[in-house]
């Protein structure tokens, strides 16, 4: 039997919202278009709960797009952000801090000898794409279809219709020069890969790993390796975008997952425990080309930031081996429910996972790329999360987004979950 959420609160919020924020929203996908909503004001959250302005709770799979790998409000990071702030918000000179993170990053995350930190993933992307066009003396990159490096023009690219052509831009606003350096290839093809990089000599080629930003569509076997030994053949750095995978599917993310290591990784989301902060970071070598040890300019007045820092440090130092061992089985306990409840309902989907991510794709076929993941039944997907939020649970907005569980996610908050979307599939098959 379909359930409706009560909003009045957020309704008004919103009406007003539009009139001053475009969209109601400071950032896209908050705005619940996608499936076909208006957006949900949040009044406070706390572990892995949620609480709205009309007093709706639900169990949250957005953590925040996935810093909040602890889940909200956890005592330790607000205490750690707390005590930074009595002693200032931001010097514009160095502190202990970033030191100790810097440290605790590059222990964990093996290609990362230094780093440099920013305030956002977008600007890691940014600056990690100077770099490597400064260290190779190149300027073309190769990214791949569907997947997200923050909204730089130059990585705001859709594919030609070519097997390798240069990009074209994927908003308006950015110039066709800004894009005609990238070309664009399908994820998860080793021929479209092999004709650019034999066509092309590329500064970058740029991955995420585990693409989580078409949806979760992990490399298929073997892709990771050969993505490695093309760009050291053609002389590009393989730069890994881990903005979410970062400190979340491994203590040093996909690379240490996948055994894949490559020349420069961008951070962010769980680096920064749900403050502002990422970082990129590489070898000593690499990494020495950056100002002041280096000529390649970047700068940030609020880069390393005390309060992001205590909450990132506060964060990573949680998070040992046990806290993946419980991420992953949670993951896992939630995309075989979801598989199970999706079976029951007779809905065809594809749930996809890797610890700490996962996507119920609508799609009857395996999801491996961007196509296959435009293909999906969006319509289907929407009204899925519609009764998912009036039934208490809280999804990602667009199915081209990946579920974010955490540590604070219990068994009976899975138990919960499950229940919800088992209905959920119901309302939709019936
Ligand atoms: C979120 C994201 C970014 C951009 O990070 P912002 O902090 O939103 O600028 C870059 N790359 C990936 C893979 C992301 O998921």
């Amino acid at each position: 039997m379909p359930v409706s959420l009560k909003d009045t609160r957020s309704a008004e919020l919103f009406a007003r919202a539009v009139h001053r924020l475009p969209g109601g929203v400071n950032s896209p996908v908050r705005a619940m278009k996608a499936i076909g909503r208006d957006p949900v004001f949040v009044q406070r959250a706390q572990g892995a709960e949620l609480i709205d302005v009309d007093g709706n709770r639900y169990v949250d799979y957005v953590c925040s797009w996935g810093p909040l790998i602890h889940g909200h409000a956890h005592p330790e990071i607000l205490e750690a952000v707390a005590a930074a702030a009595a002693h200032g918000t931001s010097f514009g000179a160095p502190t202990e801090a970033e030191v100790l993170l810097a440290e605790e990053v590059a222990r964990r995350v093996p290609s990362v000898d230094m780093l440099r930190m920013t305030s956002s993933g977008t600007e890691a992307a940014m600056s990690v794409v100077r770099l490597a066009r400064a260290a190779t003396g190149r300027e073309k990159l190769l990214k791949f279809a569907g997947a997200y490096h923050g909204h730089l023009d130059g990585l705001l690219a859709d594919a030609g219709s070519g097997l390798a052509t240069a990009g074209l831009p994927a908003s308006p606003g950015v110039p066709a020069a800004a894009t005609a350096n990238t070309i664009v290839v399908p994820w998860n093809d080793p021929h479209a890969l092999r004709v650019a990089c034999e066509q092309h000599e590329f500064a970058a080629l740029l991955a995420e790993p585990y693409p989580a930003n078409m949806g979760l569509v992990p490399p298929a076997s073997g892709f990771l390796e050969l993505l490695r030994e093309l760009a050291t053949e053609n002389g590009a750095l393989l730069v890994f975008d881990e903005v979410i995978t970062g400190f979340r599917v491994a203590p040093g993310g996909a690379q240490e997952r996948s055994g894949v290591i490559p020349d420069l990784t961008a951070m962010g989301k769980v680096i920064g425990g749900g403050l502002p902060a990422a970082a990129y970071g590489g070898s000593e070598a690499l990494m020495n080309l950056v100002a002041p040890a280096g000529d390649v300019y970047q700068a940030g007045t609020l880069s390393g930031n005390p309060l992001a820092v205590a909450a990132g440090l506060a964060t990573l130092r949680m998070l040992d081996d046990d806290a993946y061992r419980r991420l992953a089985a949670t993951t896992e306990a939630l995309a075989d429910g979801m598989r199970a409840a999706a079976a029951a309902a007779g809905v065809p989907v594809q749930v996809v996972s890797v610890p700490g991510l996962f996507t119920t794709f609508f799609s009857a076929e395996p999801v491996t790329d961007y196509a296959g993941a435009r293909a999906c039944d969006t319509e289907a997907y929407g009204a899925w999360c519609r009764a998912l939020l009036a039934r208490g649970v809280f999804p990602p907005a667009a199915q081209f987004e990946a579920w974010f569980p955490s540590l604070a996610h219990t068994d009976e908050h899975i138990g919960a979950t499950l229940e919800a979307a088992a209905a959920a599939f119901a309302d939709i098959a019936g």
